[in-house]
């Protein structure tokens, strides 16, 4: 007997657990001159055996080990229970014999138990000694297996602190890989790898859940993609539902589509928790002959628990983010709500903040043109040319029932597989999600902003409605706001009796237009009209009588205007016509078209309304907007002097006689 060989200060030495245990079985057979002899150790946390297998080679870095429940082990199990050795010299069944002596058969064995500190570490067992084991030979296998004992504990705690060293390692680097990182996918992937160290694998995946889908977020050694509703996860849902680590008996079957298809080991699943949800699961498929056991569920729940905690913190980070984004992105939409002064140009500016903020891949916001029914669209984000071309085709009829919420100032919402956004109330090939909220003020409904995902990721939950709608009452109410400025400088610049533009009007007009002239190099005429004789007519039929008599000539100089003119009543009853690219003679042409209108038709009451003008044309009367109004004003006064009714120019060029018309010459 060699003890020398069990020496435990010398087999800490050994890297390899697995020739420390075979040097404990060499010397053990030797002594009591067995066939062969085996040491097999007991799990008192589940009852089981766990054997080394014959089959162990160099092949394998794993330590090759079968696990049984000792209750399947008659022989073994009265040791373990009774704490006494166990001979027989008469062929014994046992798994625990059998596999150790493969096809020889087992005609004879001694069994007894390995102890430490009062505990049954396990068995060491010799077997087929011809001629039978003796009294002597229980004793010296008993002597033997307390220094076993002292081995066994002593590699234990040697591979316990080895992996411990290795775990905390491992995780150590995991938290540090998982700081640096704020995506999902590499976060989960660094897991895996480190994990790599501490467990052999064939594969690993990594899964997310997303509502009732898990989703492959990293793999190693299998798919990279993949997903599986969580209702056909068999011992995976259960795994999940129950939060606790396990194998998973269906894996083969069930996880082919999480990219596992092919994998043959065992498989192992860790929930990844966090305080109250389960966000997914660490999934890892053993080498073919690893049996994992509570150390495999620790170590591999010890990694999944990081994962979670990371993504824990990842969520609230984003959220974070999100909520921060969220306040300035209101700031911003306010601040532009109340700077634009046009609806559209206002809707335009606010669809890619909206598209920001919510997370949609297109947004397309409409507004009601007043008193319509239906909305248009006037603005849209994240569009392609082909999109936005249906797009300003595409309206929104609130009057529908499926969008009668919107009339209520109520968003509305499709999202989930039996209610999809259908086809007619989004004008995109396909949509997975839309919210559409409403642009209201006061019980009224101004427009709607419309948000679409075409991808599954994302779920406008309450807060992001919330916020949409916050966002979208101060889009409406810059709308509104918009709308109002418009009349009011509409008010502001208009003439009320007759509605065409006013004095303050008309100056910006000629300003802006004389610019124009100076930069293109085209003529710009000016005419300035002032009704004959009005005094007259307030005197004769009444101050309403003169003022049917402006309207009268307001008319027919608006009929009279082109496009690009600009009429206006200059104040009292004086007008001004503005006539961009018209020439002199043009502009005087223009002038007794109205001219002669008048005097060829007859009001009521009041009959015949005539005007007397006066033209100025840039460049040849004068560079200044001042200079034009005081030539035609001259030349008006002039056609006033010269009898009324007429129009009156400049000198024509080469000295030729006054263009001028005379009282009913047309
Ligand atoms: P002339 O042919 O020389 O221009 O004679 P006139 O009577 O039109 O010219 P005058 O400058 O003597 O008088 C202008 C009149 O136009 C006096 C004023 O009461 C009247 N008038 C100016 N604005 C209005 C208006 O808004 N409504 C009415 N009914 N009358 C107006
Ligand atoms: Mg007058």
């Amino acid at each position: 007997m060699s003890l020398e060989l069990v020496e435990p200060s010398l087999l800490l030495l050994h890297e390899d657990v697995g020739e420390n245990y075979d040097a404990v079985a060499r010397s053990a057979a030797a002594a009591v001159g067995a066939e062969t002899c085996h040491l097999a150790l007991y799990d008192a946390e589940t009852d089981e055996l766990i054997a080394r297998r014959p089959s162990y080679g160099a092949a394998s870095r794993s330590i090759p080990q079968y696990r049984f429940p000792i209750s399947q082990a008659p022989a073994s199990a009265q040791v373990v229970r009774t704490g006494e050795p166990y001979l027989s010299n008469e062929p014994a069944s046992d798994p625990l014999y059998e596999r150790s002596v493969k096809d020889r058969g087992v005609h004879s064995v001694l069994t007894v138990p390995v102890r430490h500190g009062g505990h049954i570490l396990g068995l060491l067992y010799a077997i087929n000694k011809p001629g039978g084991f003796t009294a002597e030979d229980v004793r010296t296998l008993t002597a033997l297996a307390g220094a076993a004992a002292v081995t066994i504990e002593n590699i234990r705690l040697y591979v316990e602190e080895r992996d411990r060293r290795v775990l905390s390692e491992s995780l150590r680097d995991v938290s540090r890989a998982l700081v640096g990182t704020l995506s999902e996918q590499s976060a989960l992937s660094t897991v895996l790898d480190q994990m790599w160290r501490v467990v052999r694998y064939q594969a690993a995946v990594a899964v997310v859940l997303e509502g009732r889908v898990l989703r492959v977020a990293a793999s190693r050694g299998g798919d990279p993609v993949g997903e599986i509703s969580l209702d056909h996860a068999g011992d995976l849902r259960a795994t999940l539902l129950a939060r606790k680590t396990a194998v998973l008996t269906d894996a083969a079957t069930r996880l082919a589509r999480l990219g596992l298809r092919g994998t043959t080991g065992r498989t192992l699943a860790a929930p990844l928790l966090t305080r109250d949800e389960v966000r997914g699961a660490i999934i890892v498929v053993f080498d073919d002959e690893h049996v994992p056991g509570p150390s495999d569920e620790r170590v591999v729940g010890a990694f999944a628990d990081h994962a979670a905690l990371f993504l824990e913190a990842g969520a609230l980070l984003r959220k974070e983010r999100q909520a921060r984004a969220r306040a300035t992105a209101v700031a911003r939409i306010t601040r532009m709500a109340a700077s634009r002064h046009e609806p559209e140009s206002l809707l335009q500016a606010v669809a890619p903040e909206l598209l920001a903020a919510s997370g949609a891949d297109r947004t397309v916001v409409y507004l009601r043109p007043s008193r319509a029914q239906v909305l248009t669209a006037v603005a849209w984000g994240g569009t392609t040319p082909e999109e936005e071309d249906k797009i300003t085709r595409h309206v929104l009829e609130p009057g529908t029932p499926l969008l009668a919420a919107l009339l209520k100032g109520a968003p509305v919402l499709f999202q989930d597989e039996d209610n999809p956004p259908p086809a007619h109330v989004h004008p995109f090939a396909e949509a997975t999600s839309l919210l559409i909220v409403p642009l209201g003020v006061r019980d009224q409904l101004l427009g709607a902003v419309s948000l679409v995902s075409t991808r599954r990721k994302v779920h406008f939950d309450g807060p992001a409605i919330e916020f949409l709608g916050d966002i979208a009452q101060q889009v409406a109410l810059g709308v509104e706001n918009a709308r109002l400025f418009l009349a009011l400088s509409q008010m502001a610049s208009t003439d009320e009796l007759t509605q065409l533009a006013n004095r303050r009007r008309f100056t910006e007009a000629l300003r802006r237009e004389l610019g124009r002239a100076r930069r293109t190099g085209l003529p710009l005429s000016l005419v300035l009209v002032d009704v004959d004789h009005l005094k007259k007519v307030n005197d004769t039929f009444g101050h309403p009588a003169g003022d049917s008599a402006i309207r009268h000539v307001a008319g027919a100089l608006r009929e009279a205007r082109r496009d690009t003119d600009v009429v206006a009543r200059f104040g009292g009853e004086e007008f001004a016509l503005l006539l961009p690219g018209t020439d002199h003679l043009g502009a005087i042409k223009a002038a007794e078209r109205v001219r002669v209108r008048l005097s060829t038709t007859l009001m009521d009451l009041v009959g015949q309304v005539t005007a007397s003008m006066g033209v100025a044309t840039w460049p040849q009367d004068g560079a200044t907007e001042e200079r034009l109004v005081w030539v035609a004003d001259q030349r008006l006064y002039a056609a006033k002097e010269g009898g009324r009714n007429r129009v009156c120019g400049g000198p024509p060029p080469e000295g030729a006689p006054e263009t001028g018309s005379t009282p009913g010459a047309g």
